[in-house]
């Protein structure tokens, strides 16, 4: 058998119809930035993420990035970021002229954790980014404490986690603002790039809005310098389109993890956690070994694809080396970088497909 890390096939096979008549619409139209599509796409998603507003942009780095623009993050500012996450999370914060200050997880939910957030604030800190890693929520009551009693923002990091929810509450309703992205391989993929932001603050969506195309509130008025970042109409109706089964597609999603938690059992596998107060989407499926590379080699010979979520923590990365940290600086990121190994999870999946993965991991000795 072989079975990819992941794939779109079964899912696009599904949507041939709806995905192509978007195609058709818009092309018909021949409008194709700023337009109709856009404007619902937004008006549907806001509603989803239980938000008042949505504005879409380029891609989810930028719906990050200008979330903190917007709510006046600037050079000197101190931004919280997981020790453990995509590069974008830290990027956003350097791209608005600010530091990151990496946070270290808990290993169990790899999120990061309230305890050390609280740690790491100092005068200068202005925001904390938690990201929903692999779709699962961060313990949102005690992020959105702290930062109350601090006076920080919050602008949570959605990228991974469409439709997850914190104690019955979808993410990207609990801070300032949310990015998200719609890379083809997130729970809700374009087929390109795209993204967005969701706020529930007037203010804060006009200059996402305006940062996002040229820093103009109105044609040739620019108020601010912002970038060239919109999400384009053949995006926003191939997003449309996608939207009504997003809540479908998690289920599955669900369905696929269940089995994986109920059929691994393996003692030199970690299974991962999920607390009570959450429901994650699954984006990644993750679980931990020390002899992780050697697990890897094992699945990939049997043909099943795998990845690691992810391999470099932030502070290692060579393009921070400027912020001066080395190993042993953030041992929990590093030993989670170390371990973890993400396992096929996709819209599709067979039940064949996922026991052979569960019997082929058992069978690691
Ligand atoms: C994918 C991702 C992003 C960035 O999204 P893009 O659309 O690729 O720019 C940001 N944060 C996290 C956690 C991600 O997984």
């Amino acid at each position: 058998m072989k079975i990819p890390f992941v794939t779109f096939k079964p899912l696009e096979k599904e949507l041939d119809n709806e995905l192509r008549n978007a195609f058709e619409r818009v092309y018909k139209r021949s409008w194709y930035i700023e337009g109709i599509e856009d404007e619902n796409f937004e008006k549907i998603f806001a509603e989803y993420c239980n938000s008042k507003y949505c504005v879409g942009v380029g891609n989810g780095l930028d719906a990050l990035y200008l979330a903190l623009r917007a709510l006046g993050i600037k050079e000197g500012d101190e931004v919280l970021v997981p020790s453990n996450t995509y590069i974008a999370t830290a990027l956003a914060v350097t791209y608005a002229g600010a530091t990151p200050v990496f946070v270290e997880p808990d290993i169990k939910t790899f999120n990061v954790n309230p305890e050390r957030i609280e740690n790491a604030i100092t005068d200068k800190t202005r925001a904390i980014m938690p990201v929903h890693l692999y779709g699962q929520a961060c313990d949102m009551d005690q992020i959105m404490d702290i930062a109350k009693r601090h006076n920080l923002y919050v602008i949570e990091d959605c990228a991974q986690a469409h439709g997850a929810t914190y104690k019955g509450k979808v993410v990207g309703s609990f801070g300032d603002a949310a990015g998200f992205s719609f890379y083809p391989g997130k729970n809700l993929g374009a087929l390109g790039d795209a993204g967005a932001a969701v706020t529930n603050n007037e203010e804060v969506a006009r200059k996402i809005r305006a940062l996002g195309n040229y820093g103009s509130d109105y044609k040739y008025h620019h108020i601010m310098q912002g970038n060239n970042s919109r999400l384009d109409e053949l995006q926003a109706a191939f997003l449309a389109a996608k939207l009504p089964h997003l809540g479908r597609i998690n289920k599955e999603r669900r369905k696929i993890a269940d089995k994986y938690l109920n059929g691994i059992h393996n003692d030199a596998v970690i299974l991962p956690y999920v607390p009570e107060y959450a429901e994650p989407v699954w984006h990644i499926f993750g679980i931990r070994c020390k002899r992780r590379d050697e697990l890897e080699k094992y699945l990939n010979d049997a043909g099943i694809g795998t990845n690691k979520h992810y391999p470099i923590p932030m502070h290692l990365q060579e393009c921070y080396k400027n912020l001066g940290f080395k190993r042993g600086d953030f041992p929990i990121s590093e030993e989670i970088s170390a371990t973890e190994l993400s396992i096929p999870m996709y819209y599709g999946m067979t039940d064949e497909e996922i026991q052979y993965v569960i019997d082929k991991v058992n069978d690691f000795r």
